[in-house]
């Protein structure tokens, strides 16, 4: 990269899009991993991504930033890497403005991540039933609706559906 890109790289601003910032520094392939980027390029989708990682942060003093143009990332896919990456932000960009989506805790998971209960009725091979989890917050886990398993936090990138 020659010098004076890399800068610019960080600077350039996106028209339309979304950004996803203050992931803790080189964790932006798991952010990846729960967004499900790997989509885009199955959809042959027109979209760019930037992954930057080791960026000085004042808050977090390193983080990575993805940027993501001409797609907006579901705001239910956000509310899950929360889960896992509690000070991500998420701005959508539209025609150049900048609206801030605040991930939440969802109360409720349906058909986005596996039960690790390898038993449990939603991962038969023959008519699973869609996957659902209720969150316990204090305790940090999910709890599946039909064999009760527990996830924590933590391991749900490992879990996402694909
Ligand atoms: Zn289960």
């Amino acid at each position: 990269m020659p010098e004076g890109e890399a800068d610019r790289m960080l600077v350039s601003r996106i028209e339309e899009g979304t950004v996803v910032d203050h992931i803790p520094d080189w964790r932006a392939n798991t952010v990846s991993r729960v967004l499900r980027l790997d989509k885009l390029a199955r959809m042959q989708a027109d979209v760019s991504v930037v992954i930057l990682q080791n960026v000085a942060s004042r808050h977090l003093g390193r983080k990575d930033i993805i940027k993501i143009d001409r797609w907006h990332v579901d705001e239910k896919d956000a509310d899950i890497l929360c889960l896992v990456f509690p000070t991500i932000t998420v701005n959508y960009i539209d025609e150049g403005k900048v609206s801030k989506y605040e991930p939440q805790v969802p109360d409720t998971i349906e058909g986005r991540i596996r039960c690790p209960e390898l038993n449990c009725i939603s991962n038969t091979e023959r008519e699973p039933v869609t996957p659902r989890f209720s969150t316990l917050k204090k305790e940090s886990l999910l709890q599946c609706r039909y064999c009760d398993a527990l996830l924590a936090f933590a391991s749900v990138p490992e879990y996402v559906r694909t």
